[in-house]
């Protein structure tokens, strides 16, 4: 099978050898007496794909042939030597197999149930290998991809350095130590249970299962059996909403942190407690990227004072990680740019970014109303919004009911107007609602605020 093609070869030869990939793919060793097969590199086991060994290499060196797992004496396997060297299902899928001393190992073809060849049992999986190979990374086009989409995951750059590092299998893992020669052993430190390759210590280990499954991640973990940790990562990267990326990659960092802290014997955080911690993280990352974003176009747009006798309500909300709640914050301030009132709090999130947006409309508002003020424009950053809210058609959607809401506003009013403003403008209300996080019940401020509001209050004044 491994025979070169020499140019002079016939015709007949030539296509056999072209061929010999698939042959290569589609079969598989029947053990007679082992001492033709190879225990790491042939495909012998009678497992489903790939019917190769996937336990690491260990005690016995890269030469070695499945007869030397056989007792010349007995006939038997050596089961002790099994057990020591492979993983529990592999141990017991090779225990399983028949040994026969006088018979010759032979090829047996995996396409048909009985293991002869026809050609078109070849075809169907060579159909079956193509589609497969669409969402499987040996696809080269698609492992472009893959590669390139993990520099796009909003975290800083040294996560995605870490996530290339254990995607590409360059993170100094027990098992690729030991394969390299470092140690003489490839166990997990943790837990003494497995060998330590990048899946297990990222996804399989009891410490990592802990964190997944305490974290907002738990569906993936719970409903996911990778077989690599790149597959995962893929899986991930191609199947998850934008946040779950970010905080995908962030919390593995972590328990790859906590697990060398733990190898060192310095203490690390609780696993209980990581998941919280990266969503904190990713939420302080993108928060003060965000803040960069809009300080930058502030000498070109800014916040502009209502006119006399009338006041500004600004509203902004924040979406939280944890896709359960989102904090809102409103500033209501004069012609002159000084602040009369401004409120925070955090609200459960029930459907999507308009409804939300229209939620805070109504909170913000209903306070305004009951501080007393009669002639307010209100600003906030939703187009959609807005048009819905001066439609005269009826809405439709299960927005109604909350754009009917806005709409008797009016009523409790002398004049109400609504505008909306680019995020630069709205930099108060936007701090505010981040700031929502942080105070543990709403929050309600009458001439005066909270300290990470009166910076932007001043820089505001016209
Ligand atoms: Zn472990």
């Amino acid at each position: 099978m491994e025979a070169k093609i020499p140019s002079h070869s016939s015709y007949s030869w030539r296509s056999l050898a072209q061929a010999r990939h698939v042959i290569r793919r589609g079969t598989r060793w029947r053990i007679g007496n082992g001492t033709e097969v190879s225990i790491w590199r042939d495909k012998w086991i009678n497992s489903k794909h790939p019917c190769k060994i996937l336990s690491p290499h260990q005690v016995l060196p890269d030469s070695a042939m499945v007869s030397d797992l056989v007792d010349p004496e007995t006939n038997q396997w050596k089961e002790q030597l099994i057990d020591s060297i492979f993983w529990p299902e592999e141990a017991a899928q090779i225990k399983s197999i028949p040994v026969f001393s006088t018979r010759s190992d032979s090829l047996v073809w995996m396409g048909t149930p009985i293991g002869t060849f026809t050609t078109r049992s070849a075809y169907h999986m060579l159909a079956e290998d193509k589609n497969g190979q669409m969402g499987s990374s040996s696809n080269p086009e698609r492992l472009h991809a893959f590669w390139k989409s993990i520099w796009r995951v909003n975290v800083p750059h040294k996560i995605c350095v870490f996530m290339w590092r254990a995607c590409s299998s360059c993170l100094p893992t027990k098992t690729s130590l030991f394969t390299r020669g470092v140690t003489s052993f490839s166990l997990c430190p943790i837990c003494l249970d497995e060998a330590e390759t990048m899946l297990h210590s990222l996804w399989d280990c009891g410490f990592a299962k802990e964190c997944w499954q305490n974290s907002p991640l738990s569906h993936i973990w719970n409903a996911l059996r990778p077989t690599s940790w790149i597959d995962l990562v893929g899986h991930v990267l191609m199947k998850t909403g934008k946040l779950e990326g970010e905080v995908f990659f962030v919390l593995a960092w972590m328990i790859w942190g906590c697990r060398n802290d733990a190898w060192l014997n310095q203490s690390h955080s609780e696993a209980s407690k990581l998941g919280a911690k990266a969503v904190t993280y990713v939420e302080e990352y993108l928060d003060a990227n965000e803040r960069v974003e809009f300080v930058r176009p502030i000498a070109a747009q800014k916040w502009l004072p209502p006119p006399p006798n009338c006041v500004k309500l600004d509203v902004a909300w924040k979406k939280h990680t944890n896709r359960t709640s989102f904090g809102v914050g409103s500033v209501i301030r004069d012609d002159a740019g000084a602040l009369l009132a401004a409120h925070c709090e955090v609200l459960p999130q029930a459907g999507d970014d308009i409804q939300m947006a229209a939620t805070s409309v109504i909170t913000a508002l209903s306070i305004c109303q009951d501080a007393g003020f009669r002639n307010v424009m209100v600003e906030s950053s939703h187009s959609q919004l807005k048009a819905l809210i001066l439609s005269k058609e009826e809405c439709l959607t299960e927005l109604h009911e909350s754009i009917d809401r806005i709409k008797h506003f009016q009523l409790g009013f002398c004049f109400l107007d609504f505008h909306v403003i680019p995020g630069s403008c709205n930099r108060a209300a936007k701090s505010l609602a981040i700031h929502a996080k942080e105070a543990l019940e709403p929050s309600v401020w009458l001439e005066e605020g909270p300290a990470v509001l009166l910076p932007i209050v001043i820089a505001d004044l016209p």
